[in-house]
């Protein structure tokens, strides 16, 4: 699944769209924490539309600020965002035979649901893997959710 972060690039084009689309008397009151402000809302809004399977990538500008008095539409271009794409790798050893099975998944949920599945099934050494842009970043635990320090002693939350 992919997450966006507004970058201080985003946040230039956030200001600058503002000033282009807001009344003057409304833009005049505005400072670096209201950019910010408005960034988080555009932000907040693509991950959770992201989550709910339909992206989208402006928020309204109301009628009551813009210049126009009509809605009017914010949103930032790709050099003002930093995407990082999260997936979940869950692999166990095969004891019938030397294959190991792997599977990626976007969403964490199906992710633990599926390492459920294969203990059910008898599986050993069941494990989930966080990968940041195709890098494994920490396996986690899959009891727990937690992350596994030390191979060595296991997950030390439960
Ligand atoms: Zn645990």
């Amino acid at each position: 699944m992919k997450t966006y972060t507004i970058n201080k690039v985003g946040i230039l084009e956030i200001e600058k769209i503002l000033e282009a689309k807001c009344k003057p008397s409304y833009f005049e009151d505005l400072n670096s924490d209201s950019f910010l402000a408005w960034a988080i809302e555009l932000e907040d809004h693509m991950n959770e539309n992201e989550r709910d399977g339909c992206p989208s990538d402006q928020i309204e500008i109301a009628p009551r600020i813009t210049e126009s008095r009509h809605v009017e539409w914010l949103s930032v271009s790709e050099e003002g965002l930093d995407v990082k794409n999260i997936q979940w790798q869950v692999g166990h050893d095969n004891d019938a035979s030397p294959s190991f099975g792997l599977d990626m998944f976007d969403v964490e949920e199906e992710a633990f649901d599926f390492a459920e599945k294969l203990i059910s099934e008898g599986k050993k050494n069941v494990s989930i893997v966080r990968f940041e842009n195709d890098s494994s970043i920490e396996e986690l635990c899959v009891q727990c959710a937690e992350p596994i320090i030390s191979d060595v002693v296991g997950c030390s939350f439960c």
